[in-house]
Protein backbone atom coordinates (compact mmCIF):
# COMPACT_ATOMS: atom_id res chain seq x y z
CA UNK A 1 0.00 0.00 0.00
CA UNK A 2 1.21 3.86 -0.96
CA UNK A 3 2.79 5.27 2.33
CA UNK A 4 -0.07 8.25 3.14
CA UNK A 5 1.00 11.81 3.76
CA UNK A 6 1.04 12.44 7.84
CA UNK A 7 -1.84 14.43 7.50
CA UNK A 8 -4.08 12.17 5.61
CA UNK A 9 -3.70 8.92 8.32
CA UNK A 10 -6.63 7.17 8.91
CA UNK A 11 -6.85 5.11 12.30
CA UNK A 12 -8.57 2.46 13.44
CA UNK A 13 -11.86 3.96 14.54
CA UNK A 14 -10.68 7.21 14.30
CA UNK A 15 -11.89 9.80 12.04
CA UNK A 16 -9.25 11.11 9.60
CA UNK A 17 -10.17 14.91 9.89
CA UNK A 18 -9.13 15.97 13.48
CA UNK A 19 -12.19 16.57 15.40
CA UNK A 20 -12.97 18.59 18.27
CA UNK A 21 -13.44 15.89 21.50
CA UNK A 22 -16.43 16.81 23.94
CA UNK A 23 -15.50 19.04 26.65
CA UNK A 24 -13.73 16.93 29.64
CA UNK A 25 -14.90 18.16 33.38
CA UNK A 26 -12.31 20.16 33.86
CA UNK A 27 -10.44 17.12 35.47
CA UNK A 28 -6.62 16.63 35.36
CA UNK A 29 -5.67 14.06 33.08
CA UNK A 30 -3.17 11.52 35.28
CA UNK A 31 -1.24 8.96 33.11
CA UNK A 32 -0.05 5.67 35.18
CA UNK A 33 2.35 2.74 33.53
CA UNK A 34 2.12 -0.62 34.59
CA UNK A 35 4.86 -2.95 33.97
CA UNK A 36 5.10 -6.84 33.31
CA UNK A 37 5.59 -7.71 37.53
CA UNK A 38 2.57 -5.47 38.22
CA UNK A 39 0.27 -7.75 36.05
CA UNK A 40 1.66 -10.33 36.49
CA UNK A 41 -1.57 -12.38 37.25
CA UNK A 42 -4.98 -11.76 37.84
CA UNK A 43 -4.55 -11.17 41.15
CA UNK A 44 -2.32 -8.71 40.52
CA UNK A 45 -3.93 -6.67 38.09
CA UNK A 46 -6.92 -6.71 40.80
CA UNK A 47 -4.43 -4.82 42.78
CA UNK A 48 -3.60 -2.32 39.89
CA UNK A 49 -7.77 -2.14 39.35
CA UNK A 50 -8.01 -1.00 43.07
CA UNK A 51 -5.39 1.29 42.16
CA UNK A 52 -6.88 3.36 39.39
CA UNK A 53 -10.07 3.18 40.45
CA UNK A 54 -8.45 5.02 43.78
CA UNK A 55 -7.30 7.81 41.19
CA UNK A 56 -10.43 8.26 39.43
CA UNK A 57 -12.46 8.48 43.24
CA UNK A 58 -9.34 11.17 43.57
CA UNK A 59 -10.74 13.27 40.71
CA UNK A 60 -8.40 12.63 38.27
CA UNK A 61 -9.31 11.63 34.20
CA UNK A 62 -7.17 8.66 34.27
CA UNK A 63 -5.41 7.00 30.94
CA UNK A 64 -3.59 3.28 32.17
CA UNK A 65 -0.91 1.83 30.15
CA UNK A 66 -0.01 -1.79 30.51
CA UNK A 67 2.86 -4.27 29.92
CA UNK A 68 2.69 -7.66 28.85
CA UNK A 69 1.56 -9.94 31.99
CA UNK A 70 4.72 -10.91 33.38
CA UNK A 71 7.49 -12.42 31.23
CA UNK A 72 4.99 -13.09 28.15
CA UNK A 73 7.08 -11.38 26.04
CA UNK A 74 10.19 -13.14 26.24
CA UNK A 75 7.52 -16.22 26.40
CA UNK A 76 6.46 -14.99 22.74
CA UNK A 77 9.77 -14.54 21.26
CA UNK A 78 11.22 -17.82 22.42
CA UNK A 79 8.05 -19.39 20.31
CA UNK A 80 8.76 -17.65 17.02
CA UNK A 81 12.31 -18.39 17.09
CA UNK A 82 10.83 -21.92 18.00
CA UNK A 83 8.58 -22.17 15.31
CA UNK A 84 11.50 -20.51 12.65
CA UNK A 85 14.14 -22.97 13.69
CA UNK A 86 11.42 -26.06 13.15
CA UNK A 87 12.23 -28.50 11.25
CA UNK A 88 15.63 -26.92 9.86
CA UNK A 89 18.63 -29.40 9.59
CA UNK A 90 21.10 -29.63 12.27
CA UNK A 91 23.42 -26.65 12.87
CA UNK A 92 20.97 -24.07 10.17
CA UNK A 93 19.51 -21.25 12.03
CA UNK A 94 16.79 -18.98 11.01
CA UNK A 95 15.17 -15.25 12.18
CA UNK A 96 11.89 -14.90 12.45
CA UNK A 97 10.99 -11.86 9.90
CA UNK A 98 10.81 -8.84 12.59
CA UNK A 99 7.23 -8.05 11.18
CA UNK A 100 5.47 -11.06 12.39
CA UNK A 101 7.42 -10.73 15.55
CA UNK A 102 5.85 -7.59 15.72
CA UNK A 103 2.25 -9.19 15.05
CA UNK A 104 3.34 -11.37 17.69
CA UNK A 105 4.55 -9.40 20.55
CA UNK A 106 2.17 -6.81 20.55
CA UNK A 107 -0.43 -9.79 21.42
CA UNK A 108 0.81 -10.06 25.04
CA UNK A 109 -0.08 -6.22 26.17
CA UNK A 110 -3.63 -6.77 24.46
CA UNK A 111 -4.21 -9.44 27.24
CA UNK A 112 -3.56 -7.30 29.97
CA UNK A 113 -4.88 -4.47 28.85
CA UNK A 114 -8.73 -6.34 27.74
CA UNK A 115 -7.69 -8.07 31.55
CA UNK A 116 -7.46 -4.66 33.70
CA UNK A 117 -10.63 -3.21 31.52
CA UNK A 118 -12.47 -6.34 33.06
CA UNK A 119 -11.45 -5.96 36.24
CA UNK A 120 -12.08 -2.05 36.59
CA UNK A 121 -15.31 -2.27 35.70
CA UNK A 122 -16.17 -5.33 37.86
CA UNK A 123 -15.54 -2.35 40.78
CA UNK A 124 -18.41 -0.75 39.39
CA UNK A 125 -16.24 1.97 36.98
CA UNK A 126 -16.79 2.29 33.54
CA UNK A 127 -13.49 1.49 31.57
CA UNK A 128 -12.46 0.90 27.75
CA UNK A 129 -9.25 -0.70 26.42
CA UNK A 130 -7.24 0.46 23.48
CA UNK A 131 -4.62 -1.20 20.84
CA UNK A 132 -1.90 1.51 20.39
CA UNK A 133 -3.18 1.62 16.48
CA UNK A 134 -6.55 2.90 18.32
CA UNK A 135 -4.60 5.36 20.68
CA UNK A 136 -3.99 6.93 17.75
CA UNK A 137 0.26 6.16 18.30
CA UNK A 138 1.89 6.90 15.38
CA UNK A 139 5.32 5.31 14.17
CA UNK A 140 8.30 4.93 11.74
CA UNK A 141 8.15 1.70 10.10
CA UNK A 142 10.78 0.43 11.60
CA UNK A 143 9.72 -3.05 12.46
CA UNK A 144 10.58 -4.53 16.51
CA UNK A 145 11.79 -0.90 17.37
CA UNK A 146 9.60 1.16 16.23
CA UNK A 147 9.79 5.35 16.83
CA UNK A 148 6.69 7.26 17.65
CA UNK A 149 6.30 9.71 15.50
CA UNK A 150 3.02 11.28 16.37
CA UNK A 151 -0.08 11.05 18.57
CA UNK A 152 -3.27 11.33 17.98
CA UNK A 153 -5.36 10.43 21.28
CA UNK A 154 -8.85 11.62 19.91
CA UNK A 155 -10.71 8.47 20.94
CA UNK A 156 -8.51 8.84 24.41
CA UNK A 157 -10.21 11.87 24.87
CA UNK A 158 -13.64 11.02 23.64
CA UNK A 159 -13.78 8.21 26.46
CA UNK A 160 -12.00 10.42 29.03
CA UNK A 161 -15.02 12.91 28.04
CA UNK A 162 -17.56 10.15 28.86
CA UNK A 163 -16.12 9.69 32.00
CA UNK A 164 -14.34 6.30 31.92
CA UNK A 165 -10.91 4.94 32.39
CA UNK A 166 -8.95 4.76 29.17
CA UNK A 167 -6.45 1.50 29.41
CA UNK A 168 -4.18 1.52 26.86
CA UNK A 169 -1.74 -1.25 25.37
CA UNK A 170 1.79 0.00 26.07
CA UNK A 171 4.82 -1.00 23.68
CA UNK A 172 2.93 -0.62 20.39
CA UNK A 173 1.98 1.45 17.30
CA UNK A 174 0.61 1.89 13.95
CA UNK A 175 3.08 3.20 10.77
CA UNK A 176 2.47 5.35 8.48
CA UNK A 177 1.67 2.23 5.92
CA UNK A 178 -1.17 0.82 8.60
CA UNK A 179 1.12 -1.60 9.74
CA UNK A 180 1.43 -2.67 13.50
CA UNK A 181 4.99 -2.35 14.82
CA UNK A 182 6.63 -2.37 18.07
CA UNK A 183 8.29 -0.08 20.46
CA UNK A 184 11.79 -1.57 21.23
CA UNK A 185 12.16 -3.56 24.58
CA UNK A 186 10.61 -1.64 27.30
CA UNK A 187 8.68 0.54 25.35
CA UNK A 188 5.39 0.87 27.11
CA UNK A 189 7.03 3.53 29.35
CA UNK A 190 7.64 5.22 25.95
CA UNK A 191 3.65 4.55 25.06
CA UNK A 192 2.75 6.49 28.75
CA UNK A 193 5.22 9.40 28.22
CA UNK A 194 4.24 9.94 25.12
CA UNK A 195 0.31 10.12 25.67
CA UNK A 196 0.90 11.91 28.92
CA UNK A 197 2.76 14.97 26.21
CA UNK A 198 -0.23 14.72 23.60
CA UNK A 199 -2.69 14.43 26.41
CA UNK A 200 -0.98 17.16 28.07
CA UNK A 201 -1.27 15.43 31.52
CA UNK A 202 0.78 17.32 34.05
CA UNK A 203 2.47 13.70 35.39
CA UNK A 204 3.04 10.53 34.10
CA UNK A 205 3.48 7.65 36.65
CA UNK A 206 5.59 4.81 36.23
CA UNK A 207 4.95 1.98 38.17
CA UNK A 208 7.53 -1.24 38.53
CA UNK A 209 9.19 -3.70 40.99
CA UNK A 210 11.06 -1.57 42.39
CA UNK A 211 9.96 2.22 44.18
CA UNK A 212 12.04 4.74 41.82
CA UNK A 213 15.68 4.98 40.16
CA UNK A 214 18.79 3.66 42.47
CA UNK A 215 22.24 4.73 42.04
CA UNK A 216 23.13 1.38 40.62
CA UNK A 217 20.84 -1.76 39.72
CA UNK A 218 19.79 -3.05 43.27
CA UNK A 219 19.84 -6.59 41.96
CA UNK A 220 23.48 -6.35 41.25
CA UNK A 221 25.00 -3.40 43.56
CA UNK A 222 22.90 -4.20 46.69
CA UNK A 223 23.81 -1.13 48.37
CA UNK A 224 22.90 1.27 45.66
CA UNK A 225 21.06 4.68 46.87
CA UNK A 226 17.84 5.45 45.72
CA UNK A 227 17.96 8.87 44.28
CA UNK A 228 14.80 11.10 45.37
CA UNK A 229 14.79 13.10 42.05
CA UNK A 230 17.03 13.16 39.18
CA UNK A 231 17.72 15.31 35.92
CA UNK A 232 15.64 13.87 32.52
CA UNK A 233 19.23 14.49 31.00
CA UNK A 234 20.52 11.84 33.44
CA UNK A 235 18.45 9.15 33.57
CA UNK A 236 18.21 9.32 29.53
CA UNK A 237 21.79 8.98 29.30
CA UNK A 238 21.59 5.75 32.28
CA UNK A 239 18.68 4.65 30.17
CA UNK A 240 20.64 4.36 26.79
CA UNK A 241 23.15 2.70 28.08
CA UNK A 242 21.28 -0.45 29.61
CA UNK A 243 19.58 0.92 33.09
CA UNK A 244 16.08 -0.45 32.03
CA UNK A 245 14.69 0.91 34.96
CA UNK A 246 12.74 3.70 32.59
CA UNK A 247 13.20 3.42 28.78
CA UNK A 248 15.12 5.88 26.76
CA UNK A 249 12.91 6.70 24.66
CA UNK A 250 10.58 7.65 26.90
CA UNK A 251 12.80 9.97 29.21
CA UNK A 252 13.37 11.54 25.39
CA UNK A 253 9.30 12.70 25.35
CA UNK A 254 9.11 13.57 28.76
CA UNK A 255 12.67 16.03 28.27
CA UNK A 256 11.52 17.26 24.76
CA UNK A 257 7.53 17.37 26.25
CA UNK A 258 8.26 18.48 30.22
CA UNK A 259 6.19 15.86 31.53
CA UNK A 260 7.14 15.28 34.76
CA UNK A 261 7.68 11.47 35.86
CA UNK A 262 7.39 9.55 39.12
CA UNK A 263 9.30 6.15 38.85
CA UNK A 264 7.63 4.59 41.34
CA UNK A 265 6.90 0.74 43.45
CA UNK A 266 3.01 -0.77 42.47
CA UNK A 267 3.98 -2.82 45.47
CA UNK A 268 3.76 -0.29 47.88
CA UNK A 269 0.80 0.83 50.05
CA UNK A 270 -1.23 2.96 47.69
CA UNK A 271 -2.08 6.95 49.04
CA UNK A 272 -6.24 6.68 48.21
CA UNK A 273 -6.26 10.50 48.73
CA UNK A 274 -3.73 11.63 45.76
CA UNK A 275 -5.36 14.55 43.60
CA UNK A 276 -3.30 16.61 41.64
CA UNK A 277 -2.85 19.98 43.04
CA UNK A 278 -0.35 21.09 40.31
CA UNK A 279 2.77 21.92 42.36
CA UNK A 280 3.97 19.97 45.07
CA UNK A 281 4.93 16.25 44.06
CA UNK A 282 2.33 13.98 44.97
CA UNK A 283 2.84 11.42 47.78
CA UNK A 284 3.15 7.30 46.64
CA UNK A 285 1.68 6.29 50.16
CA UNK A 286 2.66 6.85 53.37
CA UNK A 287 6.52 5.94 53.72
CA UNK A 288 6.72 4.66 50.52
CA UNK A 289 9.46 6.15 48.18
CA UNK A 290 9.88 7.53 44.99
CA UNK A 291 12.15 9.35 42.17
CA UNK A 292 10.75 12.57 40.50
CA UNK A 293 12.11 13.15 37.56
CA UNK A 294 11.96 16.59 35.71
CA UNK A 295 13.81 18.86 33.63
CA UNK A 296 16.10 20.66 35.84
CA UNK A 297 18.21 24.01 35.46
CA UNK A 298 21.88 23.58 33.86
CA UNK A 299 24.67 23.93 36.09
CA UNK A 300 24.41 21.36 39.01
CA UNK A 301 27.91 20.91 40.27
CA UNK A 302 30.09 17.66 38.50
CA UNK A 303 29.74 14.54 40.14
CA UNK A 304 28.35 11.00 39.38
CA UNK A 305 25.26 9.60 39.76
CA UNK A 306 24.71 5.90 38.60
CA UNK A 307 26.80 2.78 37.34
CA UNK A 308 24.73 1.69 34.50
CA UNK A 309 25.81 -1.90 32.47
CA UNK A 310 24.48 -3.08 28.92
CA UNK A 311 24.71 -7.00 28.87
CA UNK A 312 24.85 -8.34 24.95
CA UNK A 313 26.87 -5.51 22.88
CA UNK A 314 29.00 -5.77 20.01
CA UNK A 315 32.05 -4.42 19.48
CA UNK A 316 33.08 -3.51 15.92
CA UNK A 317 36.40 -2.09 14.73
CA UNK A 318 37.00 -0.81 10.59
CA UNK A 319 40.68 -1.57 9.72
CA UNK A 320 40.34 1.23 7.61
CA UNK A 321 38.18 2.04 4.42
CA UNK A 322 35.03 2.45 6.09
CA UNK A 323 33.02 5.44 5.39
CA UNK A 324 30.95 6.85 7.31
CA UNK A 325 27.67 6.76 4.95
CA UNK A 326 28.14 3.04 3.86
CA UNK A 327 28.09 2.23 7.66
CA UNK A 328 24.85 4.56 8.28
CA UNK A 329 23.42 2.84 5.18
CA UNK A 330 24.02 -0.72 6.32
CA UNK A 331 22.93 0.05 9.94
CA UNK A 332 19.48 1.21 8.45
CA UNK A 333 19.53 -1.43 5.74
CA UNK A 334 19.58 -3.97 8.45
CA UNK A 335 17.71 -2.33 11.44
CA UNK A 336 20.86 -1.87 14.09
CA UNK A 337 21.46 0.65 16.30
CA UNK A 338 25.03 1.92 16.79
CA UNK A 339 26.63 3.58 19.74
CA UNK A 340 29.58 5.55 20.49
CA UNK A 341 30.64 6.11 16.59
CA UNK A 342 34.11 7.05 16.61
CA UNK A 343 36.49 7.58 13.05
CA UNK A 344 40.01 8.40 12.74
CA UNK A 345 42.61 7.52 9.73
CA UNK A 346 40.47 5.83 7.74
CA UNK A 347 39.81 3.02 11.01
CA UNK A 348 37.10 3.20 13.21
CA UNK A 349 35.01 1.66 15.93
CA UNK A 350 31.73 1.63 16.78
CA UNK A 351 29.28 0.04 19.37
CA UNK A 352 25.85 -2.43 18.71
CA UNK A 353 23.33 -2.76 21.23
CA UNK A 354 21.62 -6.04 20.65
CA UNK A 355 19.01 -5.67 22.95
CA UNK A 356 16.04 -4.62 19.65
CA UNK A 357 17.83 -7.01 17.00
CA UNK A 358 16.26 -9.97 17.06
CA UNK A 359 17.92 -11.36 13.83
CA UNK A 360 21.36 -10.37 14.68
CA UNK A 361 22.94 -14.06 12.96
CA UNK A 362 21.19 -13.01 10.00
CA UNK A 363 22.00 -9.05 10.32
CA UNK A 364 25.98 -10.60 11.41
CA UNK A 365 26.18 -12.26 7.95
CA UNK A 366 25.25 -9.17 5.98
CA UNK A 367 27.09 -6.80 7.91
CA UNK A 368 30.00 -8.81 6.91
CA UNK A 369 28.91 -8.91 3.39
CA UNK A 370 28.25 -5.48 3.05
CA UNK A 371 31.02 -3.88 5.43
CA UNK A 372 33.81 -6.23 4.54
CA UNK A 373 36.71 -4.09 6.38
CA UNK A 374 34.98 -4.43 9.78
CA UNK A 375 35.45 -7.09 12.01
CA UNK A 376 33.04 -8.14 14.88
CA UNK A 377 33.49 -8.90 19.06
CA UNK A 378 30.91 -10.08 20.80
CA UNK A 379 30.37 -11.82 24.25
CA UNK A 380 30.65 -8.45 25.25
CA UNK A 381 28.93 -5.68 27.70
CA UNK A 382 29.10 -2.12 28.27
CA UNK A 383 29.80 -0.73 32.13
CA UNK A 384 29.45 3.54 32.59
CA UNK A 385 29.59 6.09 35.12
CA UNK A 386 26.79 8.64 34.59
CA UNK A 387 26.91 11.71 35.84
CA UNK A 388 27.37 15.90 35.18
CA UNK A 389 30.90 17.01 34.43
CA UNK A 390 32.76 14.35 34.22
CA UNK A 391 35.15 15.49 31.63
CA UNK A 392 35.28 18.73 33.51
CA UNK A 393 38.74 17.38 34.46
CA UNK A 394 41.00 14.49 33.96
CA UNK A 395 40.46 13.28 37.32
CA UNK A 396 36.99 10.70 36.98
CA UNK A 397 38.53 9.46 34.05
CA UNK A 398 41.53 8.93 34.91
CA UNK A 399 39.81 7.17 38.41
CA UNK A 400 37.68 5.07 36.25
CA UNK A 401 40.45 3.64 34.28
CA UNK A 402 42.56 2.94 37.64
CA UNK A 403 39.72 1.10 39.15
CA UNK A 404 39.17 -1.35 36.11
CA UNK A 405 43.06 -1.76 36.15
CA UNK A 406 43.42 -2.47 39.60
CA UNK A 407 40.52 -5.20 39.32
CA UNK A 408 42.33 -6.78 35.99
CA UNK A 409 39.89 -5.60 33.72
CA UNK A 410 41.49 -4.37 30.58
CA UNK A 411 38.23 -2.39 28.58
CA UNK A 412 38.00 -3.35 24.55
CA UNK A 413 36.88 -0.18 23.97
CA UNK A 414 36.93 3.42 26.35
CA UNK A 415 34.48 6.37 25.70
CA UNK A 416 34.74 9.69 27.39
CA UNK A 417 31.70 12.37 27.54
CA UNK A 418 30.49 15.06 30.31
CA UNK A 419 27.49 12.22 30.95
CA UNK A 420 29.17 9.06 30.57
CA UNK A 421 32.61 7.43 30.84
CA UNK A 422 32.18 3.82 29.51
CA UNK A 423 34.26 1.01 29.23
CA UNK A 424 33.78 -2.49 26.84
CA UNK A 425 34.65 -5.54 28.89
CA UNK A 426 34.31 -9.05 28.81
CA UNK A 427 30.93 -10.15 29.97
CA UNK A 428 31.49 -11.73 33.16
CA UNK A 429 33.35 -8.93 34.21
CA UNK A 430 30.30 -6.60 33.94
CA UNK A 431 29.20 -7.72 37.58
CA UNK A 432 32.32 -6.95 39.37
CA UNK A 433 32.72 -3.91 37.35
CA UNK A 434 29.66 -2.47 38.53
CA UNK A 435 30.64 -2.94 42.42
CA UNK A 436 33.73 -1.60 42.32
CA UNK A 437 32.85 1.57 40.11
CA UNK A 438 29.87 2.12 42.32
CA UNK A 439 32.03 1.83 45.77
CA UNK A 440 34.38 4.43 44.30
CA UNK A 441 32.45 6.74 42.51
CA UNK A 442 28.95 6.94 44.06
CA UNK A 443 29.99 5.29 47.14
CA UNK A 444 33.39 6.77 48.52
P1 LIG B 1 8.71 -3.16 34.28
O1 LIG B 1 8.48 -4.56 33.80
O2 LIG B 1 7.79 -2.74 35.38
O3 LIG B 1 8.79 -2.16 33.16
P2 LIG B 1 11.58 -3.44 34.36
O4 LIG B 1 11.98 -4.84 34.70
O5 LIG B 1 11.59 -3.03 32.94
O6 LIG B 1 10.13 -3.18 35.00
O7 LIG B 1 12.44 -2.38 35.19
C1 LIG B 1 12.60 -2.55 36.57
C2 LIG B 1 13.94 -3.21 36.87
O8 LIG B 1 14.98 -2.35 36.44
C3 LIG B 1 14.22 -3.43 38.33
O9 LIG B 1 13.72 -4.68 38.77
C4 LIG B 1 15.74 -3.35 38.42
O10 LIG B 1 16.35 -4.61 38.59
C5 LIG B 1 16.16 -2.79 37.08
N1 LIG B 1 17.11 -1.66 37.18
C6 LIG B 1 18.22 -1.52 36.43
N2 LIG B 1 18.89 -0.42 36.75
C7 LIG B 1 18.18 0.19 37.73
C8 LIG B 1 18.36 1.39 38.49
N3 LIG B 1 19.40 2.19 38.29
N4 LIG B 1 17.42 1.72 39.41
C9 LIG B 1 16.36 0.93 39.62
N5 LIG B 1 16.14 -0.24 38.94
C10 LIG B 1 17.04 -0.60 38.01
N1 LIG C 1 6.33 -6.19 27.07
C1 LIG C 1 7.40 -5.42 26.45
C2 LIG C 1 8.76 -5.95 26.88
O1 LIG C 1 8.82 -6.92 27.62
C3 LIG C 1 7.29 -3.94 26.69
C4 LIG C 1 7.38 -3.49 28.12
O2 LIG C 1 7.38 -4.32 29.04
O3 LIG C 1 7.45 -2.28 28.34
O4 LIG C 1 9.76 -5.44 26.46
MG1 LIG D 1 10.31 -1.83 31.73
Amino acid sequence: MAEQPPNRVQHEGSPSEPVASPARAGRPILVQKYGGSSVADVDRIGKVADRVVAARRAGNDVVVVVSAMGKTTDGLLALARQAANAGLGAGAAADPPRRELDMLLSTGERVSMALLSIAIQARGFEAISFTGSQSGILTNDRHFDARIIEVRPFRIEDELARGRIVIVAGYQGMSYRREITTLGRGGSDTTAVALAAALGAERCEIYSDVDGVYSADPRVVPDARHLPELDCAVLQEMAECGAKVVCAQAVEWARRSGVALYARSTFDAVDVGDALDGADAPRAGAGAKQTVVRRFAPGSAPRARAIVAEANVVLARAHGGLKLDELLRAAGELGIGVRDLSFAGGGGAFVIPLLNVPDWQGARRRLAALLPSVELAEGLASVSVVGDGLTATAEPLARFSDVLARAGITPRLTVAGPLRLGALVAAPEAEPAQRLLHASFVDP
